[in-house]
This record gives C-alpha cells, sequence and structure tokens, in this order.
C-alpha cells in the first residue's frame, strides 16, 4: 500500500474536501505500507484539504496512527482526561476546547457531538464497531439507567488544576459489534475496502439520531445477549429497577424464590432488578423458627448489599406472634405477614401496639368469608390489611380477579402475592395458569396502588428469580 492508494480507497468511500472525520484505526490491518503511519495520516489530510479537520482518540494505549495524529505539529488535543481526542484542521481548536467542561464525556459539549454537528464522519479503519466511542454519546444522550458517574479525576487546564468527576459515564461491557446491519439498512453507512482493511465511514449525525431512536425504544439495545457475561447482567438489573421507580407499587421478592442462601438471595436479586425482599424462608428454615441472632445477621448483611427487608412472613398460624413482632421491631421491619384466620382483629391490635403492619393472607378461606372477617375487623376499628394470593383463592375454586377480587375486598389489599396456578393447583408461569394475575396487576395498576406486589415462593417451581422478574415485567409491557 501507498498513500495515493489510500487516497483513492478514501475519496472511493465519498471522502471529500472539507469533511470532519473521526477516525478510529488500526494500522497493521492495512498490511504493508509506504512511508508507514505518516503516510496514512497525511493521505486523509490531503483527501479532506485544510478545510476539513481530522479527529482521533487519544486515550488508553495509543495506536500508531493516532500517536501520529497526536505528535503532528498542528494537532490540538482536548483537556478531558478522559475521552480525550487529538484533532488536526480548520475545526481542529473548536473541537477540543473546553472538553473537560462538559457534563459527561461523551455527551452535549464534548468533541463527539462537535463532529455530528459539523456534519463529520466516524472512520472505521480496520477495526469493528466496539471501538465506535461516539456510541457512548449516544447512551450519554439517553443517560441510560446503567451509566454511572465516572471516577475523581485531578488534572491541569488552561484555566488552572481542576478536580471533578462526569456523568453518565459508561460501564465495563457492551456489544456494538451488531450495529452494522443497523446502519447499512439506514444507508448511514458505506463499506468498502483499503489495502488489507475494511473501512466504515459513517455520518455521525444520523448515526446518533438513528441509535438515539432504537434506544429510547430498548434502553438495552447495547448490552450483548451472553448469559454468562455479569456486567450486561447487571447492566440490565439497572433498566429494569429504573423502570420499576415509575410505577406506583414496589415489587419485592419472596426470600424463598431468591434464593436459599443469603448470599445467593442478593446475587439474583442484584441480577434482577430487585431491591425488596420479603423474608419467608432462609436456608430452608421457615422465619418463626430461625433464631433472632440468625435473623439479624441476615437482614444486616441483605442491607449491607442494597437489600431492603420490606417484611417478615410466617408459613404457620401461631397463637402468639410476639416474636415475630419483636423480630421485626428489633430489625426495623415494617410488615408482618401472616396466615388469615378469624382473629384478624386481635392480632391487628396486637401488631399496632408494636407499630408494624400486619397483613394477612388468605389459604383456604372463600374471598366471601374473607370479606366478613376483614369488615368486622375493620368497624372494631382496627386497620384490616390483606395480602391478596390469587393462587389460594383459584385453589378454592374461585376466579381471582372476575369474583374474589370483585367481591368487595380491595379496599383492604396492601399486597399482592404474584404466583400462578391452575385450579388444580400445578403451578404455572405468569398469566399461563387461573390465577388472573395480569387482570389483577392491570386493574392495581390502574388504581396507582402502591402496595407491594411480591414474586412468591410458588414461583420457583416454574422458574428462577430473574426469569420471574423478566416475566413480571413482560406482563407490564403488553398492557
Ligand atoms: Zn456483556
Amino acid at each position: 500500500m501507498n498513500k495515493s492508494a489510500i487516497k483513492d480507497g478514501l475519496k472511493k468511500l465519498g471522502l471529500k474536501t472539507g469533511d470532519v472525520v473521526l477516525l478510529h484505526s488500526s494500522l497493521p490491518s492495512l498490511g504493508q505500507v509506504d512511508g508507514g503511519g505518516e503516510a496514512v495520516v497525511d493521505a486523509f489530510l490531503e483527501v479532506i484539504g485544510k478545510d476539513g479537520t481530522l479527529v482521533a482518540p487519544v486515550f488508553g494505549k495509543l495506536g500508531i496512527l493516532t500517536a501520529v495524529i497526536k505528535n503532528h505539529p498542528e494537532a490540538e488535543v482536548s483537556d478531558c482526561p478522559f475521552g480525550t481526542v487529538a484533532a488536526i484542521g480548520r475545526q481542529a481548536k473548536e473541537f477540543c476546547q473546553n472538553h473537560w467542561q462538559a457534563d459527561t464525556v461523551h455527551g452535549e459539549n464534548t468533541p463527539y457531538l462537535k463532529i455530528a454537528d459539523a456534519g463529520g464522519y466516524i472512520c472505521l479503519l480496520g477495526v469493528d464497531q466496539d471501538r465506535n466511542t461516539t456510541m457512548h454519546s449516544v447512551e450519554a444522550l439517553l443517560q441510560l439507567p446503567y451509566l454511572q458517574e465516572s471516577g475523581e479525576r485531578t488534572f491541569s487546564t488552561s484555566e488552572g488544576e481542576q478536580c471533578k468527576r462526569w456523568k453518565h459515564y459508561p460501564g465495563p461491557h457492551r456489544d456494538f459489534i451488531n450495529l452494522d446491519s443497523l446502519l447499512l439498512e439506514a444507508e448511514i453507512m458505506k463499506m468498502g475496502r483499503i489495502g488489507n482493511a475494511q473501512v466504515r465511514l459513517i455520518d455521525s449525525r444520523a448515526m446518533l439520531d438513528l441509535c438515539c431512536a432504537v434506544g429510547e425504544e430498548d434502553p438495552a439495545f447495547v448490552l450483548c445477549d451472553n448469559p454468562n457475561c455479569k456486567d450486561c447482567l447487571t447492566q440490565r438489573a439497572a433498566i429494569s429497577a429504573s423502570e420499576l421507580e415509575c410505577e406506583s407499587f414496589s415489587l419485592v421478592t419472596s426470600a424463598l424464590l431468591a434464593g436459599r442462601y443469603v448470599p445467593e438471595m442478593i446475587e439474583n436479586m442484584q441480577e434482577s432488578g430487585i431491591s425488596q425482599i420479603e423474608l419467608d424462608y432462609i436456608q430452608g428454615q421457615p422465619i418463626q423458627n430461625v433464631s433472632k441472632e440468625k435473623l439479624a445477621q441476615a437482614v444486616k448483611e441483605l442491607r449491607d448489599n442494597g437489600c431492603e427487608v420490606v417484611s417478615l412472613r410466617s408459613s404457620c398460624l401461631d397463637a402468639d406472634i410476639s416474636k415475630l413482632l419483636e423480630m421485626a421491631v428489633e430489625n426495623n421491619i415494617q410488615n408482618l405477614v401472616i396466615p388469615f384466620n378469624a382473629d384478624v382483629a386481635k392480632y391487628s391490635e396486637q401488631a399496632a401496639a408494636c407499630k408494624v403492619n400486619i397483613a394477612f393472607y388468605n389459604t383456604v378461606q372463600s374471598s366471601e368469608y374473607v370479606k366478613t372477617i376483614l369488615k368486622k375487623a375493620k368497624s372494631a376499628g382496627r386497620v384490616a390489611c390483606l395480602a391478596f394470593s390469587a393462587v389460594n383463592f383459584a385453589m378454592t375454586g374461585e376466579k381471582p380477579f372476575l369474583t374474589s377480587y370483585r367481591n368487595g375486598l380491595r379496599s383492604f389489599i396492601v399486597q399482592l402475592d404474584l404466583e400462578d396456578m391452575t385450579h388444580a393447583g400445578s403451578p404455572t408461569g405468569l398469566a399461563e395458569g387461573n390465577a388472573e394475575v395480569k387482570e389483577l396487576i392491570s386493574i392495581l395498576r390502574c388504581r396507582n396502588f402502591s402496595g407491594r406486589i411480591v414474586l412468591g415462593a410458588k414461583n420457583r417451581f416454574t422458574a428462577t428469580l430473574q426469569e420471574s422478574a423478566a416475566e413480571f415485567k413482560y406482563l407490564l409491557e403488553t398492557m
């Protein structure tokens, strides 16, 4: 290869006098080039002429071409310690200046957007989309929920030493490789070959507009699908968590669904974007049998890892709930959930004296009976709260939404146990059984239900926590 062959190749791709181009490159991909990196850079500079501007990212380990650009006598270098670029040409200074002052490394007021605004191109010379830094601009413009603040840097600028962090900084892994077909179909990228190198020339503004629209629809569009990529699992969880924040209810997992051991619960919660847990079992032991020490330790470990314990749930009705109430108070857990029984009024009074909220989940009772008892407790001046178990109503032969829910129960519901089953008692995926969960979620959502929706213990017969959370998310999206 030589300079003139490279120039011909660039012109054939459509690069012309006055163009702005952001170059990501690998010199060895071209094969042997007479004059080395200097000849390649000169080829670009001669094609775009003195009115054009050549830019290259100069962070991390410098490639041969980026080093040539950075060391060029006319090069300007942006003053941001992250995402730094070097530029040569008419708009070099304009692109580079004040980079550090932008709120983000790649978003508004950074060289990447200035290049797009100047009608510039992104050129990938012998490298693939993974190197396309401007995709981080898309992420930053969309303020995708998995982006985090950058680390703090102290650095020198023309205005003296500065110390700062940048918002919406990209995370550890993403998959830009599959963008090729999207960009080709939209005709905003041209592909060609120069020497041995595959070359892509992308209209920067058109790419930003298109990818922002795609990302608006699917915020996970640049995350990978590898089920073993922990980075992308965590980033997807951040997206789910931010979507849940827009809902009026809070989504909770039962401990039994989340895992047997506390570290397992934490890991599964983090991967599914659920931050609240109802403790029903720990290490196979029902919560009413767990020692106070063990419970305190579990609660601390969960909270230290960002998992909030919102309730204790007993699987059997003890005549004396004082141990459960003490455990709730000692660990600052606001809610206790126990099986429904005839003494709702009595237990409610006892819990109120401890300032713990109590809710009762129906087991074998009919909705008519449940309503009668709750109403009685209410007229006795108690706060009577129902944890609505749709599967248990289905097991009694009722239609949980059409019959049970509509049978005057709605004002008592503070929690929905989200599980599904057939009338015959076989567990199913959500909205595949007779529990009418889709209808229940939909109506609760219409009422801006501010209680808890608990991905229940029975879900573990059909799915993991991650799968249950995904099923739930799918239900919300299809309503
Ligand atoms: Zn990944």
